[in-house]
């Protein structure tokens, strides 16, 4: 199945939660799911109306992680098999790996003001792990690795303006961001509290293990 390519905000109001696909527009009241609330074609009450099954609010969950990270079906569900696989709980397993991608590090960072956006800077090549060049988004990056914006390419305008902004406050823990230098080392691996998802994983563990 092809890659979403429609109106994003679309999926929010489809979902009825917001799942923060258009950068900073997303922490504004222009965001269209505080101005429009109902889901695409239908009223606010129709909406009320509807009553979702079991299998409803697990798939409707899933759909708004996989959507949040903008990945395929197939991507999302081999990396949920590779969670089960994994030593430990798989929700948390699962969480920590969307989380390792590359496109979500250069999001997560500040580098990027969407995961799409991110995405497109992995692939159009602006990206070092270890000084190498990396442009493959599903990267997953592991402790100690150095994430940075190719030197060559911190001259585009968009990233000199970024690099005026000396701290983002945004970083998670278990990333350190030198702002300045458009880097950020991984300082340890992410854990379920140290990312603020409006996620219930729980609900998508229970929709892949019917
Ligand atoms: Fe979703 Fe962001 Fe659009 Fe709001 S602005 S509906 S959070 S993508």
């Amino acid at each position: 199945m092809a890659r979403y390519s429609g109106p994003v905000c679309r999926l929010c109001r489809r979902q009825g939660s917001k799942i923060f696909l258009k950068g900073d527009r997303c922490y504004t009241d222009k965001c269209s799911l505080e101005r429009r609330p109902s889901e695409p074609g239908k009223s606010a009450q129709a909406k009320r109306i509807k009553k979702l099954t079991n299998y409803g609010i697990q798939l409707r969950e899933k759909q708004k992680m996989k959507n949040m990270y903008g990945l395929l079906e197939r991507q999302f569900s081999n990396l949920f098999k590779k969670a089960e696989q994994k030593h430990g709980i798989t929700g948390d397993n699962f969480i920590q790996f969307l989380e390792r991608r590359l496109d979500n590090v250069i999001f997560r960072l500040g580098f990027a003001n969407s995961r799409a956006k991110a995405r497109q800077m992995v692939r159009h090549s602006h990206i070092l792990v270890n000084g190498k060049k990396v442009n493959i988004p599903s990267y997953m990056v592991e402790i100690g690795d150095v994430v940075e914006v190719k030197e060559k390419s911190q001259s585009i305008s968009e990233f000199k303006e970024l690099k005026q902004e000396e701290t983002n406050k945004n970083v998670p823990s278990w990333l350190d961001a030198e702002m300045t230098k458009l880097r950020g080392t991984v300082v340890k691996l992410p854990s379920k509290e140290d990312i603020d998802l409006p996620i219930d994983e729980k609900l998508v563990v229970e929709y892949y293990s019917r």
